[in-house]
């Protein structure tokens, strides 16, 4: 039996994307389910520190390999702002912090909105050994939010075709995210790992 892995988030947005990006692999178990109710100090100065940081607890708490990501969106005309703190940007609420960005890039025009969302997906054994992967996905930040889905900065992230990622459904923003793209590579990364991982 390949042994289950913990998604170590406590986003429920980032655990639904994990969980359908990870169909057919081992089954996957949430970090509530293994006693994890801490919630992890992004003390690191980049995406990989940092979800090298969450999946390195969820492993070792729960004797598993665990799954964590760090991801952000970056806005050039703010100098890559919210990036590291989107999570935190402004305060705790996605709302805050999407309507925090929309504000500062106000008098900026739409082609010079170019931005782009990050992810860095850290797999973690218990003994430390790890491996990891990135994804980006390149888009323009909107002048209003515009959809109902996704999570976070979605509903302000337009995508070439012209949609929010908020308008997507669930497996078309899979088949465009960071996220998506970074589990992908993760999953080709995992055919070259050593064992004890699935
Ligand atoms: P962290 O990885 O826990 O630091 O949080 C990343 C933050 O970046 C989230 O709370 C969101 O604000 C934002 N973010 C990351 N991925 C996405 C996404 O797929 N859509 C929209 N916002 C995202």
């Amino acid at each position: 039996m390949p042994p289950e892995w913990v998604l170590a988030t406590h986003n429920r947005g980032k655990a639904d994307e994990f969980r359908r990006l990870l169909a057919g692999y081992p089954a996957t178990l949430e970090l509530s389910y293994v006693g994890g109710a801490e919630v992890v100090e992004e003390t690191g100065s980049s995406y990989l520190e940092n979800a090298r940081l969450k999946a390195l607890y969820a492993a070792r708490i729960s004797g598993r390999p665990a799954l964590a990501d760090d991801s952000g969106l970056e806005v050039d005309a703010l100098d890559g702002r919210p990036g590291l703190y989107s999570a935190h940007y402004v305060s705790g609420d996605a709302w805050e912090n999407l309507r925090a960005v929309l504000l500062e890039a106000l008098e900026t025009p739409f082609a010079a909105r170019t931005c782009r969302m990050r992810a860095v997906v850290v797999l973690a054994r218990p003994d430390g050994v790890l491996i990891h992967a990135e994804g980006i996905v390149q888009g323009h930040l909107a002048g209003y939010p515009r959809g109902t889905r996704g999570f976070g900065y979605d509903p302000a992230f337009v995508l070439p075709d012209g949609r929010t990622m908020a308008e997507l459904w669930p497996e078309e923003k899979d088949a465009w995210s960071h996220r998506g793209r970074a589990v992908r590579t993760l999953l080709q990364e995992l055919k070259m790992a050593p064992p004890g991982f699935a």
